[in-house]
């Protein structure tokens, strides 16, 4: 994915660590996230690493 490889590391980290959950509020995404465009965007898609609930997130 260029596109999230463009981002800094540092960013990427934070964009991970910043998922919301509706059953935890903010929460990290486990391991086996999924990357996506989104209109010109990286949508982050994945699962919430305190109870499994489908997250997403979209970078701007
Ligand atoms: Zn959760």
């Amino acid at each position: 994915m260029r596109e999230w490889r463009k981002i800094p590391e540092h960013i990427r980290k934070l964009l991970l660590a910043s998922a919301f959950c509706h059953n935890c509020g903010t929460t990290e995404f486990a391991p086996g996230y999924t990357l996506r465009m989104c209109h010109g965007r990286v949508l982050v898609e994945g699962c919430c690493t305190e109870c499994g609930a489908e997250v997403a997130r979209l970078c701007d």
